[in-house]
């Protein structure tokens, strides 16, 4: 017991290093405007820090005729030139309580009217005392009220310093500190609910599980390198080699998954392909509702790559309209044709566009053939003309390339027909991707996006690796200690619990400001 305590203490020692350093700078207090800026209704600035109340309270004014909460005026003795007085009631307000007034330098000088939220520590969102003013929109009352705090010896906060200081004051880890940023790109449903069980806290669980277990292995270790009378070692490789088999299938999983973490919060890259002509920037703009790319009846319009998102149901598309592929000559074209290519290798979703209205041709039977490894959606456009190609004549070319995945389906970019059926299609065909279970609305399990901490738990990987080279080459058990703890450590870099400062600066300075 006191050798796994002795373990425990000596791991969090050695990765709190950055938090001492950081914590020195959080004595100050720190005020940001966190809407965004433009005309909206309301604007709201944050402030965090010791001071925070105190300052505010000293800007703080409420109307003589206020009322306390038995509906009375609350100093009706007072005369009436004086209808402002300054209030010290935010310096005494309980946590979680909102208070209406002014806010100025003085009574006479008052800037605008506001709300003010009081949240003590460590019930707030940076877990020291926060307040939030809310007062009208359009920046520049918001603005004034700001350079009053400032002037008074706040600090202006720096992008991403509120989560900071929740981070570095260990009310949330580092993964929940990155969602909250998801939280804001999100694009999608699926984005949103998925950044949304980061901030729950749902890849912290899973990861802090995992080093429950090595801890407990280190400190097995280090016991009966300690007291080799009383606990054996015998069978400690066998464990050991259990324990990193079932860790390791568990990492393997959440890598696995995170291939689905980059399409929900990137979109799925989808390719339209097809020749020219076929209608592939009649259908970007059918799927879009607008018109986006140009149409001609000229082969050879489209010469680069177009990007747009669209929204289908649950998920994102990011959708590229690609030059139509042909053989060409001219050499701006060319280079386009070679683009739409490679498109087709880095797209998670083909839709090959055929034109239904002529019979199909050696380009896109080639074409087919170049999808055929992938999922891929193969529209018959132009079905409101008279019909050339039939779906029997695809589904026999495409059961030549043994399109397994493939679906075929009338369509008409003129019209619109077809478009809600493929909108349907694209959500089943991805939402059975992202589930685990064929009812479910996704996965369960974690779902990782964040490619930092994908890295983190491939550095976890190469550490069971040197483990089991470690075992295998019958080393000295004491040398374990190092490579498990070389996982402990990689693994604490998912959570952030063992990131070094730099790194800490860098992934907040990404952050919105107020944020
Ligand atoms: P792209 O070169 O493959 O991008 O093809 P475009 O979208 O530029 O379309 C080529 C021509 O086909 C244009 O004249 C379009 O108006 C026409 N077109 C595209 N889709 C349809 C369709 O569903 N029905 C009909 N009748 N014409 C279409």
């Amino acid at each position: 017991m006191a050798a796994f305590c002795v373990t425990v203490f000596l791991v969090l020692c050695c990765f709190n290093f950055f938090d001492r350093k950081n914590r020195k700078k959080m004595a100050d207090t720190i005020a940001a405007i966190a809407t965004a800026s433009g005309n909206g209704s309301i604007s709201i600035l944050r402030v965090s820090g010791p001071e925070s109340i105190d300052i505010t309270a000293h800007f703080f004014y409420h109307s003589k005729k206020q009322q306390d909460s038995a509906g009375q005026p609350s100093d009706s003795n007072l005369p009436e030139s004086e209808p402002y007085l300054s209030s010290d009631s935010l310096v005494s307000a309980s946590t979680h309580t909102i208070h209406y007034g002014w806010f100025g330098p003085s009574p006479e000088e008052l800037i605008d009217e506001v709300l003010v939220l009081i949240m003590r520590a460590p019930r707030s969102y940076t877990a020291e005392d926060v307040v939030e003013i809310q007062c009208h929109g359009g920046g520049l009352a918001a603005k004034k009220i700001l350079e009053l705090l400032l002037e008074r010896g706040i600090r202006l906060a720096e992008p991403g310093e509120f989560t900071k200081r929740a981070f570095l004051n260990g009310r949330i880890d580092m993964t929940q500190a990155e969602s909250v940023m998801e939280v804001i790109r999100s694009k999608s449903d699926l984005a949103l609910e998925t950044a949304e069980d980061h901030l729950r806290g749902d890849v912290r669980d899973c990861v802090r599980q995992m080093r429950d277990v090595i801890l407990t292995d280190m400190a097995y270790l280090e016991a009966a390198l300690d007291d080799p009378e009383h606990i054996e070692l015998t069978d400690y490789p066998a464990t050991l080699t259990s324990h990193l088999d079932s860790l390791e299938q568990k990492i393997r999983s959440l890598l696995k998954r995170s291939e689905n973490g980059r399409m929900i919060s990137e979109g799925i890259r989808t390719a339209i392909v097809g020749r020219p002509n076929v209608g592939k920037s009649s259908f970007l703009n059918c799927i879009l509702r607008e018109d986006r790319a140009i149409v001609t009846d000229v082969p050879g319009t489209t010469r680069d790559t177009l990007e747009e998102d669209v929204r289908i149901g649950s998920v994102l598309l990011r959708l590229i309209d690609t030059a139509g592929i042909r053989d060409t000559s001219d050499v701006v074209e060319s280079i386009g044709v070679e683009k739409a290519r490679s498109e087709i290798t880095n797209a998670d979703l083909i839709i090959c566009v055929l034109d239904s209205s002529e019979p199909m041709t050696d380009e896109d039977r080639l074409l087919l053939e170049k999808c055929s490894d992938k999922p891929c959606i193969v529209l018959l456009n132009k079905s409101d003309l008279s019909p050339q190609l039939s779906l029997a004549d695809v589904q026999k070319e495409c059961a030549v390339y043994d399109m397994g995945k493939t679906n075929i389906l009338e369509f008409s970019a003129e019209t619109g027909d077809g478009l809600s059926v493929l909108e349907q299609l694209i959500g089943e065909l991805f939402l059975q991707e992202f589930c685990a279970e064929p009812d479910c609305h996704r996965s369960k399990e974690p779902v990782i996006t964040s490619l930092r901490q994908k890295e983190a738990l491939r550095q976890a990987l190469d550490s069971f690796d040197r483990i089991r080279q470690t075992m295998d080459a019958g080393m000295p058990e004491d040398l374990l200690t190092i490579d498990l703890l070389g996982s402990y450590e990689a693994l604490g870099r998912v959570t952030g619990e063992t990131v070094e400062d730099d790194l800490v600066e860098k992934i907040f300075h990404e952050f919105c400001m107020g944020k």
